[in-house]
């Protein structure tokens, strides 16, 4: 089964080999490793040894996007979002639910965030101290544009932090340029091809021990998280970490540094794009996106609007002939959503495409036009 969905991505076999191994993580033979990890990913998030440090949470992206919220804003602190889509709304439900105010900035669901109007807002309310961006917006597909919105949030002497969960290894990244970027999330189960079950930060250490205490919970304080990795000497976690799925992270980090690193995975992931986008038109069905707004994590294909559609009943149907596509949906409009990312090829992208066709005749679905 190929899973083409926006994560968890299908995997390689030697990355899922390395969960069979038992471990512990303070043994000096398998310290390199875990200690080594925060190093690999600080260098790809851009990150500077002495500025930047990498810390891990278990489980999934949601929890380390809290606690940066909560790590970085004070209580009633205010975080303005441009409101790019489903990820958009998850990051103000966590805000809101941490007590923190998230401040919404309406944009169009098929464009990049706009850098002007978010320093219009910023400049109009000097009590907003961070913007909340997400820089892969899952839902749609738009990639949003940390550079041009962070000179604008530094502009204005604010903080921003960056929701990369769908980016991080396959989207360019240079913290060390962006003085105003507090933190950058992620988790190893998107775009570096690893299995889920840890999140990461890579954070300005100096931000996060300014606003040691704020964080009104004990699990999701990094700096907490911080103050125990180096009186630990791993410089990573606290508690038990999820040192399988970090063990499997290394292995699937090694093969990304064997690709080519992140160069070389945006181009592959975009080599799927283009398969993709392609095969859908020619299958005579339309894409969400306009060419210049589609990112090249997740394609949103409008549902057809033939009677005989049904999203459950395609994706049961495309799963037989080996496919696993979501089964459900974020965009406005009802669409079915193919992720673009994994350890997957334009060959494998093909196969695909031949499999939704099919599935399209089996099915009966011959008007494919937008319903
Ligand atoms: C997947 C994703 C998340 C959440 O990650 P979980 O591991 O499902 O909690 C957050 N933001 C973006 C942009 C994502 O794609």
């Amino acid at each position: 089964m190929k899973l083409l969905i926006p994560g968890p991505v299908t995997t390689q076999a030697a990355v899922r080999a390395a969960l069979a191994v038992d471990l512990a993580p303070w043994d000096p033979d398998t310290l390199p490793l875990y200690t080594g990890l925060g190093t690999r990913l600080r260098a790809i998030a851009g990150g500077r040894d002495g500025t930047h440090v990498t810390l891990a949470l278990p489980g999934c992206g949601h929890f380390v996007i809290e606690a940066a919220i909560r790590s970085l804003l004070p209580p009633g602190g205010k975080l303005l979002i441009p409101m790019s889509g489903a990820y958009g709304e998850r990051m103000e439900h966590l805000a809101r639910a941490a007590g923190r105010v998230p401040v919404v900035l309406p944009i169009p669901a098929d464009a990049p965030a706009d850098a002007a109007a978010v320093a219009a807002v910023l400049r109009a309310d000097p009590a907003i101290s961070h913007v909340g961006l997400v820089y892969s917006e899952t839902g749609t597909g738009v990639v949003h544009d940390p550079l041009a919105i962070g000179a604008a949030v530094r502009a204005c002497g604010r903080r921003l932090i960056l929701d990369a969960v769908s980016a991080f290894g396959a989207l360019p990244l240079d913290m060390e340029a962006q003085p105003e970027l507090d933190a950058v999330l992620f988790t190893a189960n998107k775009c570096l091809e690893g299995v889920p079950g840890a999140a990461f930060v890579v954070a300005r250490a100096e931000r996060l021990e300014a606003g040691a205490g704020r964080a009104e919970s004990w699990s999701f304080d990094l700096a907490d998280v911080l103050a125990h990795a180096r009186r630990g000497g791993t410089g990573l976690a606290r508690f038990t970490p999820p040192i399988q799925v970090l063990n499997a992270l290394s292995v699937a980090l090694d093969l990304f540094d064997a690709e080519g690193g992140q160069p070389a995975r945006l181009a592959r992931y975009q080599a799927n794009l283009r398969v993709l986008s392609a095969g859908m038109r020619g299958l005579g069905l339309s894409l969400c996106l306009p060419e210049a707004a589609q990112g090249p994590i997740v394609l949103n294909v409008h549902a057809p609007a033939d009677p005989a559609w049904d999203l459950q009943a395609f994706v049961a149907a495309l799963k037989r002939r080996g496919f696993l596509v979501s089964n459900f949906y974020n965009t406005p409009r009802p669409s079915f959503r193919i992720g673009c990312i994994g350890a997957l090829t334009p060959e494998d992208m093909r196969a695909a495409v031949a499999a939704i066709g099919a599935t399209l005749d089996a099915l009966g679905i011959r008007e494919r036009a937008p319903g």
